[in-house]
């Protein structure tokens, strides 16, 4: 690429709100054929709500107070610890039900998985099946199905993950307490970028932390037919190694701090502006706006810019 058509296309980038970094970065973006997508925060809004609380167990209704407020506050209080979204979430939905939080003890977060804390002397854990249900020893249910959630329990996780809402187990002392379902919006403008990016011949890929079924629903959604679910944060890296198996030309558009190694790992990483630090400086292209229409001006723009050069 000669410096002068690179200065031009940065130049034109960085007034279409596309900061490339560099002349190696806009020669890569325009040999793109594989596009993997990070979830939260970029093909959504990364602004979930706690749309339902479902209370079990011991807190089941029936027992007089407020059982489900109860189960929240401490869930919420658990939550208030961590700088997950789907905390934030969960921390916002007991504020609006006016619950006050309380403080916690011991707090762990097993990034991808969930956290744990004790909470008014009880020991809460708020995050996936996979992290909640094996505290549960064999009766996993509030009903005492064997090593798994009770069959109503399941049903209802089922049911939020296929309208594409993100399930989430609490427990109080390794008892199953409460489902709480996450909504998380997807991005007006996803199908869109994503039919276009099909026409322009590239293979749209979506790679996650959460549920196959959540993430399937979603991607569905979007356009996307291609799914890589239930990926621990330090794995997200070695899942795009394997596109890169398959694909020349692997480009990662992603947000969060668990995509940095990932953004970094791809022929070209793009990072959402509105994003964290990380991933802004792991990105060799930041859209600026968080705009995901973004994606289509630098790829658009580096084909260009490369085919003028040859
Ligand atoms: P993503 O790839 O969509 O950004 P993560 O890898 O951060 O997702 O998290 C994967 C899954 O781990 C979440 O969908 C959720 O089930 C669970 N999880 C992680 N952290 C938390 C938390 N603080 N509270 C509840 N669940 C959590
Ligand atoms: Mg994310």
């Amino acid at each position: 690429a000669t410096p002068t058509s690179v200065m031009v296309g940065t130049g034109r980038g960085a007034q279409l709100g596309v900061l490339i970094k560099n002349g190696a970065a806009l020669e890569a973006a325009s040999k793109v054929k594989t596009l993997v997508f990070d979830k939260t925060g970029t093909l959504t809004h990364g602004k979930p709500e706690l749309v339902a609380v479902v209370p079990l167990g011991e807190f089941a209704p029936g027992g007089g107070e407020d059982a489900g407020g109860v189960v929240l506050r401490m869930a919420a209080s658990l939550e208030s610890v961590s700088e997950h979204p789907l905390a934030a979430a969960v921390v916002r939905g007991a504020r609006e039900r006016g619950l006050e939080l309380m403080p916690v003890r011991d707090f762990e977060a097993v990034p991808g998985k969930g956290v744990q804390g004790v909470v008014d002397g009880r020991t809460v854990r708020i995050g996936n099946e996979a992290f909640v249900l094996p505290q549960e020893e064999g009766t996993l249910s509030a009903q005492g199905a064997e090593g798994r959630v009770a069959g109503d329990v399941r049903d209802g996780m089922d049911e939020q993950a296929n309208m594409g809402r993100t399930p989430l187990l609490v427990s109080v002392d390794g008892k199953v307490a409460a489902l709480l379902s996450v909504a998380d919006t997807l991005k007006q403008e996803a199908p869109g970028v994503v039919r276009r990016l099909k026409d322009m011949g590239i293979a749209v890929v979506m790679l996650t932390g959460d549920n196959a079924r959540t993430a399937r629903a979603v991607a569905a959604e979007a356009g996307i037919d291609e799914v890589i679910a239930g990926v621990m944060p330090d794995q997200k890296d070695a899942a795009i190694a394997a596109l890169q198996e398959k694909s020349a030309g692997v480009g990662m558009v992603g947000d969060g701090i668990n995509d940095a190694p990932a953004l970094a790992r791809a022929d070209v990483g793009i990072a959402m502006g509105t994003g964290i630090d990380v991933a802004v400086e792991a990105g060799d292209i930041v859209l600026m706006k968080g705009a995901l229409g973004g994606v289509l001006t630098a790829l658009a723009l580096s084909r260009a810019t490369v085919a003028n050069i040859r």
